[in-house]
């Protein structure tokens, strides 16, 4: 049975853990850091979790973590830190101290063995590194080494097969490569990745054994072909995770910031640029090779009159609504997006006019038959929606978005809350 060292000085928060853990886990309970940091210090330290609370009146549990890691040496037992307070403030500070994660008090019954169920299994970890080492000896014990510190490795044993990983969509956060690996070398890896936009924010830690000027040289071609860190074997344990984890905290918040910029923060589709960068290259692939691809645009109808009934938060939170729906409607092949204000559009590849019209009269359904709950009452709302399809001799990009725009003009012009859809054979407009 797992052993786990629980420290809180409110007896509620105490009786409840106990209650929530007794039986399936061996429990030590404490009243404060101080007389948890004593016991430690007398020797029993065999715990594989500690649960300790922030604010505590003799040793609060920041104190407490700091000591187990610096002066008991305890590095390797994960320390979560109960915080009701002062959020953000906390968890910046706590992180500083090697402390593993923050729970947020007042906790619901069964979130604690939900999270440690998880932690135990490994799926709560503090980032996940690809490890790129060709050698089965040492990608293994780099591998063990992460897991001790709760990283995640993913072993790949070539380029090709790091690549392969990757393109397979596993959320990375860091990656560490040999430099001399057989088929393409370190170099040529990085150079291609950095190359890739799709890859080329994950950080890269190039690992190497060169000594004296041979390393100086290799370092310098490292950099050159992107490598963000590098670091020479044999390597200092402490020196290796401070990369590690400083790679994989710049790898997050650089996948953020990217996220960010590609997403509408209203309503967490797809914004105007992203749906156009995928346009292009849907585009371009229908004609390169000879597939359909379908544009839909979208916009509520009398969107106005709900700002003016409900307010701009209730305008919003019907837009967020209708996002939803149009998301849920579509495939994961089809790209959903808002187009701007009330507007929202979805890229269909590999999708003719007679599916995309279907997709649309479903969406068109969907939104007239649910209503959206705001403020206990139900805002009944419509949508028209354009349809147009590629005509691969004679389209250009901006003419399949401007057959879409015209048709949904047409829903409009006829009455709103229906689909529209460009005849290419006809160079017309009907209703479908
Ligand atoms: P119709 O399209 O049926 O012709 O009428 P409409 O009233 O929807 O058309 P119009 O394009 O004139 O007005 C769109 C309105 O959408 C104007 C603006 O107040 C509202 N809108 C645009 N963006 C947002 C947003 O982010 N939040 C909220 N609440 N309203 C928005
Ligand atoms: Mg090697
Ligand atoms: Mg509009
Ligand atoms: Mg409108």
């Amino acid at each position: 049975m797992k052993r786990i060292l629980i420290c809180d000085d409110s007896e509620f928060v105490r009786k409840f853990i106990k209650r929530e853990l007794e039986g399936r886990y061996e429990i030590e309970i404490f009243n404060d850091g101080y007389e948890a940091y004593e016991y430690l210090k007398s020797g029993d330290t065999d715990f594989d979790f500690a649960i300790v609370d922030g604010e505590m009146p003799n040793m609060n549990g920041i104190e407490l973590v700091e000591k187990m890691k610096k002066e008991l040496g305890l590095e390797n037992i994960p320390a979560v830190i109960l915080t009701a307070s002062d959020y953000d403030y906390f968890k910046k500070q706590a992180f500083e101290y090697g402390v593993f994660d923050y729970l947020k008090k007042p906790f619901k019954s069964g979130e604690l063995l939900a999270y440690l169920k998880k932690f135990f299994e490994g799926t709560i970890n503090r980032g996940r590194v690809l490890v790129v080492e060709d050698s089965k000896l040492q990608n293994h014990t780099i591998s063990q080494q992460l897991k001790l510190k709760h990283i995640q490795p993913i072993s790949a044993y070539s380029g090709e097969d790091a690549l392969e990983i990757l393109l397979k969509g596993e959320t990375i956060d860091t990656m560490l490569l040999d430099i001399h690996l057989p088929g393409a070398s370190g170099f040529q890896i990085a150079k291609a990745l950095k190359n890739d936009s799709r890859f080329s924010w994950i950080p890269i830690i190039g690992i190497t054994a060169s000594e004296g000027e041979d390393r100086i040289n290799t370092m310098n071609k490292a950099f050159q072909s992107g490598i963000d860190d590098f670091i020479s074997k044999p390597y200092n344990m402490i020196e290796f995770f401070a990369r590690v984890m400083a790679n994989i905290k710049r790898g997050k918040l650089i996948k953020k910031l990217k996220e960010e910029s590609e997403m509408d923060s209203l309503t967490k589709l797809y914004n105007r640029r992203t749906v156009f960068k995928f346009l292009e290259k849907a585009f371009a692939n229908a004609k390169r090779y000879n597939q359909d691809l379908s544009f839909l645009m979208i916009d509520i109808d009398k969107f106005k009159n709900v700002n003016d009934t409900y307010g701009h938060i209730g305008g919003d939170e019907i837009l967020r609504s209708i996002a939803k729906t149009i998301q849920s409607s579509v495939r994961e092949s089809d790209i959903a997006g808002r187009f701007g204000g009330e507007e929202f559009s979805v890229v269909m590849p590999n999708t003719d006019i007679q599916g995309a019209g279907m997709v649309a009269e479903k969406i068109r359904k969907t939104i007239e038959e649910n209503g959206v709950e705001f403020n206990n009452s139900t805002v009944n709302v419509t949508v028209s929606l354009g349809v147009s399809t590629i005509d691969r001799k004679n389209d250009t990009l901006e003419n399949l978005v401007r057959k879409a725009d015209e048709a949904l003009y047409k829903a409009k012009d006829t009455g709103r809350n229906r689909v529209c859809v460009f005849d290419n054979d006809t160079n017309s407009i009907s209703a479908s």
